[in-house]
């Protein structure tokens, strides 16, 4: 039984590393917490969990499960949190757990707080607080009800060490045969990438608007973070105008960034775009426009034209 049970994302090979941070959480709340895996073919992944100081790491590890179909999932999150009599479900703010953890809500009949930044304790009863209107306001909330699912900020919450002596990994059988069969998975298809994971790395270079194409764009943006060893990003704009592949976007409706450095090239800073990078340690912006908006978030800034600076910091990165 646990009071908690914390869904853990991963990309086949391991667990992602913004999905342990809602770990965090789970200690912050109290009481017993357990993982929860789904996928087919963990035994290295769930091996990897077991110091996180959980009760147990529970893997539902089943041919059914290969893709991430939303419904099924759903169902065997569901049937977990019962099984553990858990009162708080929790996950990550992701694309994945947007797809999956609502439903599970709505299965669970309990209700939802998205992008928690930390949580409150007056007199025994818990707040949450999150952003709303693009982070521009911070709102304060309480549920109804004893069981809630959770999705945290990864970046509000500190990584959780992984020091705890090793918990059980334990099966977590399911009826496979009784699993929605709403959806059919068709086919994948993933871009091949030496870059780190945007969410993940610890240098992020975005570009916006003025880098006009996609070449420009790759090889500008792109060749600025392969100097660097970073991620490339985009804001909506890049994206919209087919510069970028939509996964690279940042921001409200995009992805939310932490990294120790995040290079802006061309970004006015409008709020949807500051949303999703605010958290980073060091902006550095490259702006035409002296007064652009990005220049009063950015650590350090360069008027000038991206076209001629950009090359120019390149080569001398190589260089050095
Ligand atoms: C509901 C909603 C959600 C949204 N979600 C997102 C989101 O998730 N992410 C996001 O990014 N946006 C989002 N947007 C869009 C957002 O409002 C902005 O339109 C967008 O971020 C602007 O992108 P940009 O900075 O690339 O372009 P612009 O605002 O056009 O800025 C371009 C900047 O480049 C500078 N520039 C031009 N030429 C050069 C040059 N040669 N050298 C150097 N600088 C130059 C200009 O001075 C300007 O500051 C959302 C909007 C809405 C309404």
């Amino acid at each position: 039984m646990a009071e908690t049970l914390v869904l853990i994302e991963h990309d086949r090979q391991h667990a992602k590393r913004p999905s342990l941070h809602a770990i965090t959480l789970a200690r912050q709340l109290g009481g017993e917490y357990a993982l929860l895996v789904l996928g087919h073919g963990l035994d290295e992944i769930a091996a990897s969990l077991v110091s996180y100081g959980a009760c147990a790491v529970l893997v539902a590890d089943h041919p059914a499960l290969a893709e991430p179909l939303a419904d099924r999932y759903a169902t065997v999150i569901v049937e977990a949190a019962r099984k553990q009599g858990a009162k708080t479900l929790l996950g990550t703010s992701s694309t994945f757990s947007k797809d999956v953890l609502p439903r599970a809500a709505a299965l669970l009949d309990a209700p939802m707080v998205t992008d928690v930044l930390a949580i409150e304790e007056t007199d025994g009863s818990i707040s949450y607080r999150r952003p709303i209107n693009a982070g521009s306001i911070l709102a304060t909330i309480k549920v109804e009800g004893d069981r809630r699912v959770l999705t945290v900020r990864a970046t509000a919450f500190e990584a959780p060490a992984a020091n705890a002596a090793p918990c059980p990994t334990e099966r977590f059988a399911f009826d496979a045969t009784s699993l929605p069969s709403g959806m059919e998975f068709i086919s994948r298809e993933q871009r091949k990438s030496d870059r780190p994971d945007l969410t993940e790395a610890r240098v992020v270079v975005s570009g916006g608007r003025p880098l006009k194409d996609k070449e420009t764009f790759e090889r500008l943006v792109g060749g600025l973070a392969d100097a660097l060893e970073g991620a490339v990003g985009a804001t909506r704009a890049a994206v919209d105008a087919d510069m970028a592949p939509n996964d690279y976007q940042i921001g409200q409706t995009g992805k939310i960034v932490a990294p120790e450095l995040y290079i802006a090239l061309g970004i006015s800073g409008a709020i949807q775009h500051l949303a999703g990078i605010k958290d980073s340690r060091i902006i550095v912006a490259i702006n035409k426009d002296p007064d652009a908006p990005i220049f009063q978030m950015a650590t350090y800034g360069l008027v000038g034209d991206l076209h001629q600076i950009v090359p120019q910091l390149i080569e001398l990165i190589r260089r050095s």
